[in-house]
């Protein structure tokens, strides 16, 4: 066969199959272009396990009518304009590719408006021939992207979709650990209509702790210590469950850095090591834990889901996690340990 250019409805395909894996990948991209857009208020409802629809609703800064179209095509953002950029990025999205793909796999449509429009307009793409119309519309300022019948003409895809229950838990999963990472975000859940969860916007410590109690559970808040330290301009906070209290119930395992929910294996390696032999073979540490450091420290460029990241100073961030998170369960199992002797 000779070499030729894939069409761009085939290339954007072709990218979805990295970022799009289930309909709670759709999500996680939807609500991170809301956060990024400043929202403090984002809605989220959900279908059949978000097969016959998502529906992300913020009120984020909106997109402008002339740009409905850009923000649907490839390589289109407006987070990054230069390798600087890139090497210092502090929003969540800079790949330009998450509405292209999800688009080219879904019948999409966007509905925005922004502080300086009348009116708002709307753009819808419908997979197959990616001829994006706009129309007018009415949405206050900010931006809701409803995404139905998404797979329905890549079937090989549509087929690797579990039940509606379970893809719906890994949607509600994967709102619990952004609610967790935007405290001052008001967010609320439905699923076929019915709220599942309402979290205010919570400002004080009192109403973080609330949040942190009403997502990872009561026994993670009562067993949960406050934790925070400072190594040059790295910081680290959150809360660390005691020893005594991990078990392989209390799963609730959240690292962010800079923002970002991770599934970091240095991470997980730093906290592991700072519990040490305070848990036994079967006991699973529990934490939220918040990192926070110089974005030129941190290359999040490594995955196109951007689970990971790579530190520049790797071993650094390992041994200060391990020292900051090993003082601090030190003094949380010390009082104990003198009342044993006593
Ligand atoms: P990226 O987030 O990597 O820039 P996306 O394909 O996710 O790429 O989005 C493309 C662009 O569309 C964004 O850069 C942003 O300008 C705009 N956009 C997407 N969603 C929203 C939203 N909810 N509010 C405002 N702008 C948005
Ligand atoms: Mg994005």
């Amino acid at each position: 066969m000779p070499i030729r250019i894939l069409p761009p409805q085939l290339a954007n395909q072709i990218a979805a199959g990295e970022v799009v894996e289930r309909p709670a990948s759709v999500v996680k991209e939807l609500v991170e272009n809301s956060l990024d857009a400043g929202a403090d208020q984002i809605e989220i409802d959900i279908e059949k396990g978000g097969s016959k629809l998502i529906r992300v609703r913020d009120n984020g800064s909106g997109i402008a009518e002339q740009e409905l179209v850009l923000a649907l095509s490839r390589h289109a953002t407006s987070k990054i304009t230069d390798l600087d950029d890139l090497e210092a990025i502090t929003s969540l999205g800079f790949r330009g590719e998450a509405l292209a793909s999800i688009s080219s796999v879904s019948r999409l449509t966007l509905t925005s408006k922004t502080l300086e429009q009348s009116a708002a307009w709307q753009a819808s793409a419908a997979g197959r021939d990616m001829q994006v119309e706009v129309r007018p519309a009415a949405h206050p300022v900010g931006t809701s992207i409803e995404v139905l019948d998404l797979f329905f003409n890549t079937p090989a895809r549509r087929k690797f979709l579990r039940t509606d229950k379970t893809e719906f838990s890994h949607i509600d999963e994967l709102i619990k650990r952004l609610a967790l990472s935007r405290y001052d975000v008001s967010w609320q859940l439905s699923h076929n209509g019915q709220a599942v969860r309402r979290l205010k916007a919570a400002k004080t410590e009192e109403q973080r702790q609330k949040r942190v109690a009403a997502l990872c559970g009561r026994v993670f808040a009562e067993n949960a210590a406050f934790i925070q330290n400072q190594y040059g301009d790295v910081r680290i906070w959150g809360w660390i469950v005691q020893p005594q209290a991990c078990s392989s119930q209390l799963q609730c395992q959240y690292s962010y850095v800079n923002g970002r929910m991770m599934r970091d294996k240095l991470l997980n390696h730093a906290i592991r090591q700072a519990y040490g032999d305070m848990l036994t073979a079967d006991q699973q540490p529990a934490f939220v834990i918040y990192l926070e450091l110089d974005p030129r420290q941190v290359d999040v460029n490594v995955h196109p889901a951007k689970h990971e990241v790579r530190f520049h100073q790797a071993r650094l961030i390992h041994d200060f996690v391990v020292s900051a998170l090993g003082d601090a369960l030190s003094q949380l199992t010390a009082p104990q340990l003198a009342e044993d002797r006593v």
